[in-house]
């Protein structure tokens, strides 16, 4: 194959091919980011109707990913292929819909940029490689989920299983660790969070946490194997404490909403999968070791 040889040599030219292809990503993240929440919710109602035998609700219009078409909240108008290429189109359109001038999020964009940069560091880190293709997908969820967790304080088991499943798959063929460390990393990344659930919960009363979570920090060990786990708790305070600043910076009296844990167990999982090994060596460097 002539474009994996020339990728080969061009490393640039990847990473930059890659970066397309995160914009292209990031676009269909932020319907996914909108729109699965809502399916799932659907869902949960009418099961719920179901078991208590309630007159099913009528809303029977079609609400999936790919139908209704995307259209202005504001004003219906249908967005127009040309409205809809990642990043530029916001860019051209100044942020405001073309029908109705309403403002457009910033975030729609920021979205498709940061999957474009993610990927392009993940095309840059890991080259022509399997590494690249699966690790690109990871990323891809877990910006999903971050989001989805941050709107609606869920991480979707539709998401956080198959890609805990994935890390499993791919360790049997020691992608990343050998499956032993893959199978041990899913199991005590799910037992450590659950058991300081509950030692929270006897001692405190309260819930500090969901099992989304704990089945996030499995799957962040089904990837990279149990040895990444303690670095992965340690950034996601580290994360945490950045972001809370930022946040209350931001919003200001946010201090009583409920701060989900999910984005910053992904952001934390994502840096130690990629630079774990680095940070820990340099850090046993730094301390003498
Ligand atoms: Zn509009």
């Amino acid at each position: 194959m002539a474009i994996i040889e020339f990728w080969g040599s061009n490393i640039w030219v990847f990473a930059i091919s890659a970066a397309i292809l995160g914009l292209l990503v990031g676009s269909f993240l932020n319907v996914l980011i909108y729109r699965l929440p809502k399916m799932l919710m659907r869902d949960w109602r009418k099961q719920a109707h179901e078991v208590l035998e309630m007159p099913a609700q009528d809303n029977a219009e079609t609400f999936n990913l790919v139908l209704p078409h995307s259209s202005c909240p504001h004003c219906g108008h249908e967005i127009k292929p040309w409205e809809n290429i990642p990043l530029f189109s916001w860019l051209f359109l100044r942020g405001k819909c073309s029908g109705c001038s309403e403002r457009i999020s910033i975030r729609y964009p920021l979205v498709e940029l940061a999957c474009g940069v993610l990927s392009a560091v993940v095309a840059w880190h890991y080259g022509v490689s399997w590494e690249t293709l699966t690790m690109l997908v990871l990323t891809w969820g877990l910006l999903a989920m971050s989001l989805i967790d941050a709107d609606h304080q869920i991480l979707p088991d539709i998401l956080v299983l198959p890609l805990l499943w994935l890390g499993l798959i791919l360790n049997h063929f020691d992608l990343f660790t050998s499956l032993p460390d893959a199978l041990w990393g899913a199991i005590i990344g799910y037992m450590s969070l659950w058991s300081i659930f509950w030692l929270f919960k006897l001692v405190t009363g309260k819930e500090g946490m969901g099992y989304g979570d704990f089945k996030l920090l499995a799957m962040i060990g089904a990837w990279g194997g149990w040895q990444v786990l303690p670095l992965t708790i340690l950034l996601s305070s580290v994360v945490g404490a950045v972001l809370g600043i930022i946040i209350l910076r931001v919003q200001r009296n946010s201090m009583s909403n409920p701060i989900p844990f999910g984005p910053y167990l992904a952001v934390a999982g994502w840096i130690a999968l990629i630079w774990g090994d680095t940070i820990t060596s340099s850090y046993l460097q730094f301390a003498g070791f």
